[in-house]
């Protein structure tokens, strides 16, 4: 294993220390196919996040997909026997193999997908066939990517054929949300995705969900896109009653338009009632759902107003949200 460590690339090693982190925070104490996949999807770039792209699936949607595939509660524990399954150390091998019959020292992403794939069973591979990904299409799309990149070096630089450079850094930009709705009697609550028993609802001309607008907001302003009243105006009879989740998603695909990714996202509610802590996880897994992201990159916190003010008295709810986004540098 040291030996093969040795061989690979900077975002492969990242990977792999990703996909640890995958099968830790779902408390189970061996590395698979899946965490794997995961691990290479959470990397956001590199050869294999290339491939699956070149390949026409969504790497976003895939991560997705194996996510919900994926069982057991994600928690914050730490465990410290971590091994990898047979089939993790098969898929490795091949691998190497793949890129010893390239003639490739090192072994980048996109030979680690390969091996995933080529194991020919197992959850990642599963996956990656339901999605049209075979052994054969991945081999021809790693060799595109690896042929574009070697000219691309070539040219710039010389003759220099070294794959081990260090990744580029990506463009990571930040942005902030803030919204507030009246509550008054009549309407369902809708707050963070969801709806919570409580005899008061958030008045708006859309559901008025404060939390999904703050977090709109900070995606558009992380982007420079404007904010939400500008791309759904109140006073356009479209958004009357309007899901905010839909909004969300729109804002969410504006994002991606723009070539960024949400890294994650912190959400802070401040509401005198009802209390946020016993829906904060499905919060979390709504907001996740929404932004095509894992929970554990989702963040609900909440606070009450010290009974101060318009909202201390329980006649509004307001949100504030950060939204940090990132994407490949251009360099
Ligand atoms: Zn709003």
């Amino acid at each position: 294993m040291m030996e093969l460590w040795q061989r690979l690339s900077t975002y492969a090693r990242h990977s792999i220390l990703l996909a640890h982190r995958e099968a830790v925070v779902r408390r189970t104490s061996e590395i698979d196919t899946e965490h794997m996949l995961l691990g290479l999807l959470r990397v956001g770039q590199g050869e294999a996040y290339q491939v699956i792209k070149d390949l026409g699936v969504d790497p976003e949607h895939l991560r997705l997909v194996l996510g919900q595939q994926l069982s057991g509660p994600e928690s914050d524990e730490t465990l410290c026997d971590v091994s990898f399954t047979g089939d993790v150390l098969e898929a490795l091998g091949l691998s190497a193999a793949q890129a010893d019959a390239e003639g490739v020292a090192e072994i980048n992403t996109g030979y680690l997908l390969l091996g995933l794939v080529s194991i020919g069973q197992g959850l990642a591979h599963d996956v990656l066939a339901a999605q049209g990904v075979s052994e054969q299409s991945a081999q021809e799309a790693i060799r595109a990517t690896e042929r574009v990149q070697v000219a691309a070096r070539e040219g710039r630089e010389g003759k220099e054929r070294d794959v081990g450079h260090p990744p580029p850094a990506p463009q990571l930009r930040v942005g902030l949300g803030y919204d507030l709705h009246r509550l008054v009697g009549g309407r369902p609550l809708r707050l963070g995705g969801i709806t919570l028993d409580y005899p008061k609802g958030l008045a708006g001309h859309s559901d008025a969900d404060v939390v999904l607008h703050a977090i709109a907001d900070a995606l558009l302003g992380a982007c420079a896109l404007g904010d939400i009243g500008q791309h759904f105006p109140d006073t356009d009879p479209a958004y009357v009653g309007a899901d905010s989740r839909k909004l969300l998603s729109t804002v969410v695909a504006m994002v991606k338009k723009q070539g960024f990714a949400v890294v994650n996202v912190d959400v802070t509610v401040i509401a005198e009632e009802p209390k946020i802590g016993p829906n904060r996880d499905a919060m979390r897994q709504a907001l996740a759902q929404i932004l095509g992201m894992s929970v554990e990159a989702v963040s609900v916190k909440a606070k009450t107003n010290e009974g101060m003010g318009g909202i201390g008295r329980g006649e509004a709810i307001a949100a504030l949200a950060v939204a940090l986004v990132e994407r490949p540098s251009d360099e």
